[in-house]
């Protein structure tokens, strides 16, 4: 069956090919490692800025590769397709579009070079410990005093927590007003004072990804660093993007179900059980084709999603439908799949039962799927 993504050209082929060999060459084999150690190599970042895989879709002005978002996506799809969750490059690129996006010139050119680079990684540092969904319960307070923001507060569940040198900070600049008083202020983390990085967390799954948590006491950083010509614009920033950052992470999904399928045909084929093949028995084949099925429906949708996305014609509840129905069939697709490898499936060092704990998150951050359902439902 020859399906090909409609959004995709030659120039992006050559891309993926570029993007496949260092995944292949840097990454797979130091997962395991940074499973371990609950953290990439910090060189990574920067071995992934010299071969161009950061800020693919930020303007070469600004030190971008100067595509778009489709080049966003082949990344995303070849970290899926490889199993791999240790490196938050997505999180580093949503980071870059809120400077791209809503930052003044000065500020693109102060940062988004050094991210291009993966000099400075890219950190979102919305939840805490008392506000996760509801983003207008947070806490954390950034106040103006004379050329500073004074910023006190804990997030949790930051992703690239341990090694992030740019924070978006979202913060209440007016505690008395809502969604309306909330601000994103930028945190350069080098040497800076009343900035720690507290626990990287033990999580189930997606072990090789630093998620930590952060605390600001006094820290004071620039007026300059507030995101936007004025205060109060953080919720309307967030909400804005929000298409972009659920897209990826639907499209990240559907890239670990393809995989899963295709270890798991390749395992059933092999294995045998009562002088067969799993596969020849109609048991495997049915359930599988309902997996492939899924999968392409998966695909074709998310395939509409990335058009419009790079055409810049994505709407949120569009998005929040992908992200909503790509993360709870990947879960789905990845439990049917785990269990044709039987016990096997339960060891570690089969790709599966990564695939399988990695999966679970992805219906909880980013917007959990009730929240999803609610967006959507708001336009029925
Ligand atoms: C591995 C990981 C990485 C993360 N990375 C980041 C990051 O980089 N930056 C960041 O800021 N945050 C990050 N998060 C936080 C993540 O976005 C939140 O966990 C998520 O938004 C849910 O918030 P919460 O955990 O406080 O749960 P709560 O808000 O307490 O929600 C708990 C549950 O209640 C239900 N619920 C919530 N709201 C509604 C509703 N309106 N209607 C019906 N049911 C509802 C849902 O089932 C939800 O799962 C990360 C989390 C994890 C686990």
């Amino acid at each position: 069956m020859d399906y090909r993504s409609p959004w995709l050209d030659d120039e992006l082929d050559m891309f993926r090919e570029a993007a496949r060999r260092f995944i292949r060459q840097e990454i797979v084999p130091n997962d395991d490692r940074w499973r371990e150690q609950h953290h990439v190599d910090r060189a990574l970042w920067n071995k992934a800025g010299e071969v161009g895989l950061l800020c693919t879709d930020i303007p070469a002005e600004y030190g971008g590769v100067g595509g778009d978002a489709r080049h966003e996506a082949v990344v995303a799809e070849e970290m899926g397709r490889h199993g791999i969750s240790s490196f938050g490059h997505v999180v580093h690129s949503i980071l870059a579009h809120y400077v791209l996006n809503y930052g003044s010139e000065e500020q693109k050119h102060r940062w988004l070079p050094r991210m291009a680079s993966g000099e400075l990684v890219g950190a979102i540092a919305m939840t805490e410990p008392g506000a996760g969904s509801d983003l207008q319960a947070v806490k954390t307070r950034a106040v103006r005093d004379g050329d500073h923001y004074v910023l006190n507060g804990s997030k949790t569940f930051i992703s690239n927590g341990l090694h992030a040198g740019l924070v978006g900070v979202v913060a209440k600049t007016d505690a008395t007003k809502g969604a309306k008083g909330i601000s994103i202020v930028m945190v350069e983390t080098g040497g800076q004072a009343g900035y720690r990085v507290g626990r990287v967390l033990d999580k189930i799954g997606q072990n090789g990804w630093d998620t930590a948590e952060l605390f600001f006491d006094d820290c004071r950083v620039p007026a300059a660093n507030l995101l936007g010509p004025a205060e109060g614009q953080g919720f309307i920033q967030l909400m804005r993007d929000l298409p972009y950052e659920r897209a990826l992470l639907a499209l990240g999904g559907v890239g670990a179900m393809e995989y899963a399928l295709q270890l798991t045909v390749e395992y059933t084929r092999n294995r045998k059980a009562f002088g067969q093949a799993l596969l020849e028995m109609q048991n495997t084949r049915f359930r599988l084709a309902d997996v492939k099925t899924r999968v392409q429906v998966a695909r074709v949708f998310i395939d509409d999603c990335i058009g419009k996305l790079s055409r810049g014609e994505l709407d949120t509840a569009t998005a929040s439908m992908a992200k909503l129905w790509v993360t709870e069939t990947q879960c789905q697709v990845i439990d049917e799949c785990l269990q044709f490898f039987g016990g096997y499936g339960y060891m570690r060092e089969y790709p599966i039962s990564k695939l399988y704990v990695d999966a679970r998150v992805q219906r909880i951050y980013g917007g959990a799927s009730e929240v999803m359902r609610e967006i959507v439902a708001r336009t029925l």
